[in-house]
């Protein structure tokens, strides 16, 4: 099979080698659609991740296909069934687990490989996180629940309210997506980024207001005019940069929540003004991947709508084409997804 491995820091090649083999309580998928994830893109730029993924491997995670080898009876699916398959599964048994902190758990169980004709599913994953796709969702739409699922659980731990001021600091498709879950839950959000092509993405997605940061010399000031000079109940970081971080703590009003959602590089710090969280009574929160439970309520949102799925992928390239599709995106902002098709 034809496969894109990863072998360091920026480098990458489609190349052939054997099927995977799969053992007893695992399948083995034909990928019929990969999509190109902002993970990907600093993996391929950095050469590693230090949870993830450890070169030379087959990366890519987010994927969709269909079940080609079972190993033994699995219930539930047959050979044929269209699926997704989350890139990890947790234990089910740890401290973390037994508290509904699946995403934290001690032994969280990856698998990358989605950049490649096929791809064998550890049997943990099959047990918790392979899903049956809805006949009506293509599977480049429903390779969109493992991120919508972080994204989710961003959302559902910052506690945001139908008629709170949500900030939204960065468009790529993740801050997309929480531009689009905060509308879905009858936010009033403020879209924040640096080029009008994303902000046009986020106006046309339902933001309320728009705001770009080449044009805005204050922003902090900016969101106050916005809020009755108050500052917005909830800000999310999509950005991943610590100066962003510091920056999103001043969008908030008195009590207000900042999700710092987009991870920095390692050993970066930020520095914050301890009588602005104290006397202001500011919460922070980080969100990090996802757990069973929201990939499955990922899934249902692509399929009833709510998430319309099209308007994240806006580009579909071959496998063959993995490198350049992988350096256009390290060089260019303001993309969306690109679904790969081995
Ligand atoms: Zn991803
Ligand atoms: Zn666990």
């Amino acid at each position: 099979m034809l496969a894109g491995v990863l072998y360091g820091k920026e480098q990458l090649r489609v190349e052939s080698m054997p099927i995977p083999r799969i053992e007893n309580g695992e399948i083995l998928v034909r990928v019929r659609a990969a999509l190109t994830c902002g993970t990907d893109v600093k993996v391929f730029r950095r050469g590693y991740h230090a949870k993830m993924i450890v070169p030379p491997a087959v990366f890519g995670h987010e994927l969709a296909g269909d079940i080609v080898e079972m190993g033994g009876d699995i219930e539930g699916f047959s050979i044929g069934d269209r699926v997704i398959s989350a890139n990890s599964a947790p234990c089910g048994e740890c401290y973390y687990c037994k508290r509904d902190l699946e995403n934290l758990c001690d032994d969280l169980l990856f698998n990358n490989g989605a950049y490649a004709e096929y791809i064998r599913i550890p049997a943990r994953i099959v047990q918790k996180n392979l899903l049956h796709i809805p006949e009506h969702v293509a599977y480049q739409e429903a390779a969109l629940a493992e991120p919508l699922a972080c994204v989710l659980r961003g959302w559902e731990e910052t506690h945001a309210r139908a008629g709170d001021s949500v900030a939204i600091m960065g468009l790529g498709p993740i801050g997309m997506m929480f531009v689009c879950i905060a509308k879905a839950y009858g936010a009033r959000v403020i879209a924040i980024g640096r080029r009008w092509q994303q902000l046009d993405r986020a106006r046309e997605m339902g933001a309320d207001e728009l705001v770009c940061t080449e044009e805005t010399r204050d922003l902090p000031e900016r969101i106050r005019e916005l809020t009755e000079g108050r500052g917005v109940d909830v800000a999310f970081e999509a950005v991943g940069k610590p100066e962003t971080w510091e920056l999103a703590v001043k969008l908030l009003r008195r009590g207000g929540i900042v999700n710092f959602f987009g991870g920095c590089p390692s050993d970066t710090k930020i520095s914050l003004p301890t009588a602005l969280l104290h006397y202001s009574e500011i919460s922070c929160k980080a969100s990090f991947h996802h757990t069973p439970a929201l990939i499955r309520k990922a899934l249902d949102l692509l399929s009833s709508g709510v998430v319309p799925a099209k308007f994240f992928i806006n580009r579909v390239e071959p496998l063959t084409n993995l490198l350049e599709v992988m350096r256009h995106l390290m060089s260019h902002n303001g993309h969306l997804k690109t679904a790969i098709i081995p």
